[in-house]
Order: structure tokens, then sequence, then C-alpha cells
């Protein structure tokens, strides 16, 4: 069913603000055309869904790649300017829009190809997965293929001093004033909720640990309403620990048993494939690691209230729970419980 919280969502997705920041960010967008030119052999003359097509731009990489047809679907308004977008390329003989939900529209023939953007800050905030699912188990013919094939969340303990002293070191001495009974407020309001930003490879205290690994092709949507993951770091460095960040990767590959050794051998789109990462498969790699170039999805970061020292080879370890909100399953509850050095606690955080 369709609820006033996804009404609100689609609504979110009718700005031009969020379509401009999406399209910009260039790491993102080539990333998608560099893997379906990679792909071409899987849509010339193939049947494409694209699962939120936004302003459509992923609709028109594909029919730029020989589609037959592509089913461009979105709920939002936006699909108005999807539309025009299209007429105005002389698309509109291959692209069809479809002003309606993934859930809801019709679609009278399987599909070769999913396409699809759907992924949120730390992967699964805004619980999209969930209607490429849909899209697949309604539509996808026997060996077709998703875009992208798989997705990896991962996490790492972070230092972040910086971060720390501004938001908070800050009240110690105000304009020679101690306003340092602010901290607590400023704790609670810096801390509180996950932050969105960028850290770089020197925040990261070790290497990361692998919190949830999708497989488009089978993961199935009750696995996605709580996933929970142990964890244990050993830090690499002395450093006082301020919280965990996390980030994602998405591959784009043919399914497991097609032959992706073809792959291999296309040409690179305007230079793009080869500054890409690409796995030992030679899949290409969509990362918002910090490490790797900036993305829009930039990292993660869930701070403690006060950092905790660790020394060099100390071991952290706990648990991270991440779930669909009840009120809302757009947003996420984050459970997380930390032990290291004879401290424990427990963090609960709502994404919204
Ligand atoms: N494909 C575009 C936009 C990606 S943003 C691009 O790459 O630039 C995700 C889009 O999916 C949004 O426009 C949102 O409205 C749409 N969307 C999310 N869930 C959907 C659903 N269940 N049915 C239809 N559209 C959906």
């Amino acid at each position: 069913p369709c609820t006033d919280f996804d009404m609100a969502y689609f609504h979110s997705y009718a700005h031009v603000g969020i379509h401009e920041e999406m399209i910009k960010d260039r790491v993102r967008t080539e990333t998608y055309r560099a893997a379906i030119m990679q792909h071409k052999s899987y849509i010339e003359g193939k049947v494409v869904v694209d699962v939120g097509c936004g302003t459509g731009i992923l609709s028109i990489f594909c029919a730029q790649a020989g589609a037959k047809r592509v089913y461009a679907v979105d709920a939002s308004d936006i699909a108005v300017q999807a539309n025009e977008v299209v007429k105005a390329n002389n698309l509109s003989e291959k692209i069809i829009v479809l002003h309606g939900r993934v859930e809801d529209v019709e679609i009278d023939e399987e599909v070769d190809v999913i396409i699809s953007e759907w992924m949120g800050y730390m992967l699964l905030y805004e619980s999209m997965l969930g209607s490429v699912i849909t899209a697949r188990d309604r539509w996808l013919k026997c060996g077709g293929i998703i875009l992208p094939s798989n997705a990896t969340l991962y996490m790492a303990p972070v230092t972040h001093p910086d971060r720390y002293s501004e938001s908070i070191d800050f009240w110690r001495n105000v304009y020679g004033i101690d306003m340092s009974a602010m901290m607590p407020l400023a704790k609670q309001c810096a801390f509180e909720e996950p932050s969105v930003e960028t850290i770089s490879g020197e925040n990261v205290l070790t290497w990361p640990h692998m919190v949830k690994h999708v497989d488009c092709y089978t993961i199935q949507v009750h696995e996605l309403e709580s996933v929970t993951t142990r964890y244990k770091f050993k830090s690499m460095m002395r450093a006082p620990l301020h919280g965990f960040a996390f980030w994602f990767d998405v591959e784009f590959s043919g399914p497991a048993t097609s032959p992706i050794n073809t792959i291999a051998n296309d040409p690179p789109v305007d230079g793009v494939q080869n500054k890409k990462r690409t796995n030992p498969n030679d899949a290409l790699v969509l990362s918002t690691a910090p490490e790797d170039p900036p993305t829009h999805w930039q990292q993660t970061v869930i701070y403690f209230y006060d950092p905790v020292e660790v020394e060099q080879d100390q071991l952290i370890e706990g648990l991270v729970t991440l779930s669909q909100s009840k009120e809302n399953r757009r947003f996420m509850n984050i459970h997380l419980e930390y032990t290291s050095g004879g401290r424990s606690f427990v963090k609960e955080s709502v994404m919204r």
C-alpha cells in the first residue's frame, strides 16, 4: 500500500535540486553510463526497465546503448519532466515513461534488463531496494540482468578530532567565557543522529568490516527489514575513537552464470572505464569509500557522545543492527553495541 510517508518521499523527488545533485555527481553518473555501455551486448535490441527513472537520464543512456524499448518508471511528479526530456530527444518511440509506482504500474511483457539507482545513505536508507526486488519478481526474464548486480555495506572505526573540537571543545572558551555548560547539549545535537559527511582515509583506524552483502538477483525483501552484524576490529594505532563510519560500493556485472569474459574487451567509454576501480572479474565498481573520489553520498558517521581512547592493537567489538523504522519504513533505526578496553555502551539513533 502507498502510505502518506511514500507520498512525502516521492514528493521530495519532485524538486529539481535532488536530481541536479545526483546528475552532477560525476562519479555516480559516469559509472552508470560506463556500466550501461559495457553491457551493450545485453542491452542492444532488448527491453529495459529503469526503476525510479527520475529525469530519465539512465533510460536515455540505455536507449543510446541500443535498447529496443525502455520502460522509465517513476512515482514522483518528476516523471512529467522525464517525459518532456524523452520527447525533446526524439526518443518517444523507444522510451515509455510510466508515472506511477513500480509496485502499481503495468508492463505487458518480460524485461531483459533492470537498471536502477536505488542506493541511499548507508546503502539501505530510503529502503528503495525493495522496489527493485518487486520489479525483478514482476518482470525480469530468466537469465536477464540487473544493474548494479550487487552491493556491499562496510563499516570501520574512525578518529575525527577536528570535528569533535569544532563542535564540542569550542564551548570551553568563547570570547574568554567558560561556556562548557553548553557541552552536553552540543554533544546531543551534534551526535544524536547519523552524520552524512566526508571523511578521509586518514580518519579510518583499520580495515573495514562487511556489514551486509546484497546480491540483487537473489535478495528477498524480508532480509532488508533488519540487518545485524557482529564486528571485531583491532585498532592499527593509538587514537581517540570518535565513532564508526559507514560506506558502500556497488558492482555492475552480469548474472553469476553469464559469461563476463567478453566485457573486458569492450572499448572504454570516454576513457571513464580506465579510471574506475574494477574487481578481479573486471566488473565496474561504484565506490563511496573514504579513500575513493567523493560522491554525493559521502560517508555516514555514527558518533559516540564522547571519544574513547584506544591503544594500538586494542580490540574493538560489538554489534550493529540496522532496521526499517516501524513508524516510517523510509527511516532507519541504528542500534550500536560497543565493547572495548573493559568499557561497554549502547547507542540508539534514527536516520530520518
Ligand atoms: N534514475 C535517476 C533517479 C534516481 S533517484 C538518476 O539516476 O538520476 C530515485 C528515483 O526513484 C526517484 O525519482 C524516486 O521518485 C524513484 N522511486 C523510488 N521508489 C520508487 C517506486 N517504488 N516506484 C517508482 N519510482 C520510485
